[in-house]
This record gives C-alpha cells, structure tokens and sequence, in this order.
C-alpha cells in the first residue's frame, strides 16, 4: 500500500567536504567538494500525523536503507519539476521530547546532494530562503494496525471509518486504552522525497471548476479499484458527509414547504 506523507520543511545546509565521500559512492564522476551543495531534511517521524496515521519505529528504521540512493524530486508548482537531487545517507534520529503517542520522537533524517552548477542555482536559493514549505515522503508498508491491539485496520462499509476487529475505531479515544491511530507497519519499499512549494492543506487550497470536478469524477469511475489508494478513506468519508448534507437539506426544504403551505392557509383565513 503505498503511503504518502506531508511535513513541514525542516533543512539545514551541511558542508560538502565532510560527505564527499558517501556522495562519490553514488555519483558517476568523482567529484569535488566545491562542485556540489548538501542538505539534510527531516522525512518523516514517529509521530501521530494528520491523518491519524503513525509510523512505527520500526518502519523508520526500515525505511531508513530503503531511501539510500533515491531521489529528491520538486513540486511542479514551482518550477518544470524532475529530478533535483540525490539522497546519499539517511537516520533514524531520537529526539529529547516525547510524540504525541507518548514514546520519544524519532526523525527519519536523510542527506542529498545536487550539483552547485547554474542549472541549480534557483533550486538551492529555494530551499535555502524558504519558498519550499513542505516536503512529502512516498513510501509502501505491507499493514495498517489498531495502535490499541494491534490487529490489522480495515474499511467498515456501513460506518465509513477504519476499525480493527476488537471494534477499535480510527480516531476514538477509549478509556484505559487512549486514542486508536493507524500503525504504518511492514515496510517495503521507499519511493521518493518531494519539495511541496504550497502546504497541501485540508479544506484550503484550490478551488475546482465544476468541468474539472467532472474529470475527476470520470478519473475515479473509470478506476477499478479504488481501496489501494491512501486516500480512499478520506474519500469515503467526504461522501458520507456530503450523503448526510444532503438529506439535510431536503429535510429543510420540507420543513419550509410546510410552513409555507401553514402561512397561506392561515393568510387564507
Ligand atoms: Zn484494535
């Protein structure tokens, strides 16, 4: 299951001569200290994200040899997009506080290089002056668990929500338990890191013409499986919403009637 996840960025300029080395091992020319600029960024963590969702300790430290060689990719939003640079070393970092689950914050932290040539000139000026506000890690993990028993979390198809089969729903606390989050178990494979200009924010961002929401529309029918998609929860949920938005309004579309119909009466009499 593919699994991607945003996080604000969090970088930091390092100094080529102390990595050249671990970068040789990857690039096709030696090359020099001088001919390349590296960063190190913060991943992902361990802690409990928007989506209710948290990788495992495990899982990062799985991750961490999986990210070793892969890409760092740019948001199309502010530049042609591709390839902007390499990730030649990463960590599992442990931190002095706790995460919101209550275990001690681990950062999966990598580090990339990209040639300090023209070419990259404004890549690393936007990363260095802060245009580039998030980054967006892409990953697979073979399971999706209760945090509370463990079990494995799937779809319940008459509430909508993710639920173990102890009846653990994503997102209810219970007590002497605490919150049910989703595990991100099992990893097995580490796609690529992105530069996201724009935070992906819920509920902001873009507004889509009704001719795109049709596209869209087109797209998702036109699929045959939907379920491996990570945001197929979230989906699911937005039509539940909107299902019960509108019986509503029907509802109060005949309560208006209704008491349209009592006024002309009663102005009748
Ligand atoms: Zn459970």
């Amino acid at each position: 299951m593919r699994v991607e996840k945003a996080k604000s960025l969090s970088v930091k300029a390092l100094n080529p001569a102390d990595d050249i080395g671990l970068i040789n091992l990857l690039s096709i020319r030696q090359l020099g200290p001088d001919e390349v600029y590296c960063f190190s960024v913060v991943m992902c963590d361990n802690d409990v994200d928007r989506d209710l969702e948290r990788f495992t300790d495990r899982t990062l430290e799985d991750l961490a040899p999986m990210f070793v060689g892969k890409t760092v990719i740019s948001d199309h939003r502010w530049s042609s997009g591709g390839q902007i640079a390499r990730i030649y070393a990463t960590e599992v970092k442990t931190g002095t506080e706790n995460n919101s689950a209550g275990v001690p914050l681990k950062q999966l932290i990598c580090r990339a290089y990209m040639l300090n040539n023209e070419t990259n000139k404004a890549t690393i000026e936007a990363i260095e002056g802060g245009i580039l506000k998030e980054v967006s890690v892409s990953c697979a993990v073979g399971q999706h668990n209760c945090s509370l028993c463990g079990e494995p979390m799937e779809i319940n198809w008459s509430t909508f929500t993710y639920e173990c089969k102890n009846h653990h729903q994503k997102g209810e606390t219970y007590p002497g338990e605490g919150l049910c989050v989703v595990l991100l178990e099992d990893a097995k494979d580490a796609f690529e890191l992105s530069f996201v200009a724009v935070p992906a924010q819920r509920n902001a961002g873009v507004t889509k013409s009704a001719e795109n929401l049709d596209d869209a529309f087109d797209v998702l029918l036109s699929c045959t499986d939907l379920s491996d998609h990570p945001k197929f929860g979230e989906l699911l949920q937005h039509m539940q919403k909107s299902t019960m938005k509108a019986a509503e309004r029907e509802e109060r579309q005949k309560i208006l009637t209704e008491n349209k119909k009592f006024i002309q009466k009663h102005e009748r009499m």
